[in-house]
């Protein structure tokens, strides 16, 4: 079966007058219709980033895809043209972000920047086809439509979000993309848009790549999980692969505290002592060795390899040679 998503080998780096950041490292990932993945890392992990290339939103003349492939329902992101990318993004790839008020405009009625969508990626829809589609849509994401005439301003956080909801979700994208979306709410707003989340997907069938520092909400939403450090993807698996005890990298074992348990459901990724990488300056071998507990001497020279067993991916010396020790 094809995949909704595929990325392979991606590249990104962004180019400053005297550096070279290298942001996203030989990413690999891949995820079905109506899956849901957490991407987890601290902030500068390349989570973001990973995402902005998905919509080839890149900062311009400064964010690059430097080599690697995203295959996006068959077509190629990194080939398509600005104008291809115009109708892809919004009718088959949507992004929501952290802060509501950074994806809203201030002076345009929220109804009709939701009706701007619509009419962008349909053109035969008459206006008050489009009407209609604007107050079907406020009502799914549990806004009164009789509001579409208020400007953001006049919403509260939790509502603004919604709306930001619904304009990521008005063609009805087949992968949503979510940065942070609940940090900038309070905690009781947060459930509410995480439960809104959930039932557009089960209604939707949308697939989510859900960028979180909360591994609570890992555990409660996703289906798979990624954990990214300095650009790479370190650990891959099911929620279960990760959140029950058996093998972890050992980046993954510092985040959650100690071995990762599902019943307890760890709310916040725990610091580690050190810091990440200066990602102008990569180490050579493994990217985490100077922070790691368990490094080697090869550590500081040999990047690891992921070494597989079924679903749960490591990306770690140790696991290399011995993998009986899962
Ligand atoms: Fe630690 Fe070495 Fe594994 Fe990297 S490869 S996580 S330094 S043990």
């Amino acid at each position: 079966m094809e995949h909704l998503l595929e990325i392979k080998d991606l590249y990104v780096v962004y180019k400053g007058d005297d550096a070279l950041v290298r942001a996203v490292n030989g990413v690999d990932l891949t995820l079905e219709r109506g899956e849901t993945l957490g991407l987890v890392g601290e902030t500068g992990a390349g989570k973001t980033t990973t995402a902005l290339a998905i919509m080839r939103l890149l900062p311009d003349r400064i964010g690059f895809i430097e080599k690697g492939q995203i295959l996006l329902d068959g077509n190629d992101i990194t080939k398509a043209s600005d104008a291809d990318m115009r109708v892809l993004r919004g009718s088959l790839v949507s992004m929501i972000f952290q802060d509501p008020m950074t994806s809203l405009n201030p002076t345009i009625r929220v109804g009709e920047q939701v009706g701007e969508v619509l009419e962008l990626h349909h053109k035969e829809l008459g206006k008050e086809e489009i009407e209609k589609r604007v107050d079907e849509i406020f009502t799914l994401v549990g806004l009164p439509p009789e509001r579409k005439t208020d400007y953001p301003h006049q919403f509260s956080g939790g509502m603004r979000q919604r709306i930001v909801i619904a304009i990521a979700l008005a063609c009805q994208p087949q992968l949503l993309l979510a940065d942070e979306p609940t940090t900038a709410l309070d905690v009781t707003i947060q459930a509410q848009v995480l439960e809104l989340m959930q039932q557009l997907k089960e209604k939707l069938h949308t697939s989510t790549i859900l960028i979180t520092h909360d591994l609570g909400v890992v555990a409660e939403t996703c289906d798979k999980v990624a954990i990214m450090y300095a650009g790479e993807i370190i650990e891959i698996g099911t929620v279960e692969d990760i959140f029950e005890g058996g093998a972890h990298h050992p980046y993954t074992e510092g985040l959650f505290g100690s071995i990762p348990d599902l019943e307890k459901k760890e709310r916040r990724l725990h610091p580690i002592d050190g810091m990440m990488p200066d990602p102008a300056d990569l180490p050579e071998g493994c990217k985490f060795h100077d922070r790691c507990p368990k490094a080697t001497e090869r550590c500081a020279s040999q990047p690891p390899a992921m070494y597989r067993w079924g679903t749960h991916g490591i990306r770690c010396h140790l696991f290399g040679e011995e993998p009986d020790k899962l």
